[in-house]
């Protein structure tokens, strides 16, 4: 191994496809403007810079640029009109920002799965997914509903309505 390895963006940062990304290493220069607070704290220097785009349906330009810590959590957002806008900006506050960008080229296959991991560990984390009713889980199943403790599927509440229905008509047995 030649020196610490730089650990790589995901393709999706809050929400947004990454298109593109930078290391900001010594020969960076942060320009102190004060002008991004986080909290009553100025942001400061941060050690990656990521630009993305919103998640599926590109309506416009507009771009976000996440400020990140070395493992891509997000500090900042801030948001720009285009690419090149963005770029730009980050040239005002990061002085040599411009050599440094890489192009992302995550491509939809890579995202998508991305994606379907991170909504994967999330319902892992918050101990799977399955209907409190029949107890099918949320892949086998079109709808789920989530109520304050736990989830209810499409089937149970279609049946319930449909109990619901038949007894307040009085045909209920
Ligand atoms: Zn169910």
């Amino acid at each position: 191994m030649n020196g610490p390895q730089i650990k790589l963006p995901p393709p999706v940062i809050s929400n947004c496809r990454v298109l593109a990304y930078a290391v900001v290493d010594e020969s960076v220069h942060w320009v102190d403007r004060q002008l991004l607070f986080r909290g009553d704290k100025s942001l400061g220097r941060v050690p990656r810079l990521a630009i993305g785009e919103n998640i599926p349906n590109r309506i416009r330009d507009e771009v976000h640029i996440f400020h990140c810590d070395e493992h891509w959590e997000v500090l900042f957002d801030l948001e720009q009109e285009s690419l090149e806008k963005a770029k730009a900006r980050m040239e005002r506050d990061y002085h040599g920002i411009s050599e440094k960008w890489i192009n992302a080229n995550f491509s939809t296959e890579e995202v998508d799965a991305w994606i379907k991991e991170d909504e994967a560990q999330t319902i892992a984390e918050i101990g799977g997914l399955n209907c409190a009713l029949c107890g099918r889980s949320y892949l086998d199943v079109d709808k789920m509903v989530s109520g304050k403790n736990g989830f209810v599927c499409g089937k149970c509440i279609e049946e319930a309505h449909a109990l619901i229905s038949a007894s307040d008509k009085g045909d209920a047995a």
